[in-house]
């Protein structure tokens, strides 16, 4: 299992990176990242951290995993390239492999299983999304002026835990890596390069990125919520 949680945070105007916030006791990527390290089909997990910080994510996961293989390597520049570093890191064999962001600390385990099962059920790779309810319109990127309405019956917001088998996984990323390519999700090389079959499972509204102050508030109001 990889966990990119190599982002600065500059959205969220934090002085640490972004997944090391504490929420309620824990640093954001353990929450992120503890029902995923505990599941009985994972043997390994590596952590992309950001460079210069990795002594402080090796020490939270010491203390919050003490019995699991869990690994730290430094991210890089982009998202995919902090996945492409965990990636190259794997030591253990395995038939697939789950990506899922450290900035998502509310992963439940009927997500995860759904991924997983999709994968088993012989997809090429798997990701949870939930329906687009608002409605969108195409504009123009400096004036703002409206050009149409974009149909949304077909349209998902998708999420993570992806879940990729691990060859087509290899294969993805040796060749963006190759070709210059970097994308905002993992199985969007899938795609691009055509190598199967990607389903869309159901995610939760609860799982989703902490991005600005506003997510994280959102985030302290449900942990709040659920200790009580
Ligand atoms: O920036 P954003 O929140 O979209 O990033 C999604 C996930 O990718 C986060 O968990 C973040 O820590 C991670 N990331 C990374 N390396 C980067 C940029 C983002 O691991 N260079």
């Amino acid at each position: 299992m990889l966990i990119p949680a190599a982002g600065s945070g500059v959205r969220l105007g934090a002085h640490l990176p972004k997944t090391l916030i504490d929420l309620a006791g824990r640093p954001m990527f353990v929450r992120a990242a503890d029902s995923l390290v505990r599941h009985p089909l994972c043997i390994e997990t590596v952590i992309a951290a950001p460079a210069g910080f990795e002594e402080y994510y090796l020490e939270a996961a010491g203390k919050a995993w003490a019995d699991y293989d869990v690994r730290v390597v430094t991210g890089g520049r982009t998202r995919q390239e902090s996945v492409t570093f965990a990636l190259r890191s794997l030591q253990q064999d395995s038939d697939a492999i789950l990506i899922h962001d450290a900035a998502r600390p509310f992963i439940t385990p009927d997500v995860i299983e759904r991924v997983l099962a999709a994968l088993m059920a012989g997809d090429t790779a798997a990701l949870p999304g939930l329906p687009v309810t608002d409605t969108l319109k195409r504009v123009a990127t400096d004036s703002r002026l409206v050009d149409s309405t974009v149909d949304r019956h077909d349209l998902m917001a998708v999420q993570t835990p992806q879940g990729l088998r691990r060859d087509a996984a290899q294969t993805a990323f040796d060749r963006a890596t190759r070709d210059g390519l970097d994308g905002t999700d993992d199985v969007w090389l899938i795609e691009h390069y055509r190598l199967g079959s990607i389903r869309v499972v159901d995610g939760a509204p609860r799982n989703f990125k902490i991005t600005t102050p506003e997510d994280l508030a959102r985030a302290r109001e449900l942990l709040a919520y659920d200790t009580h």
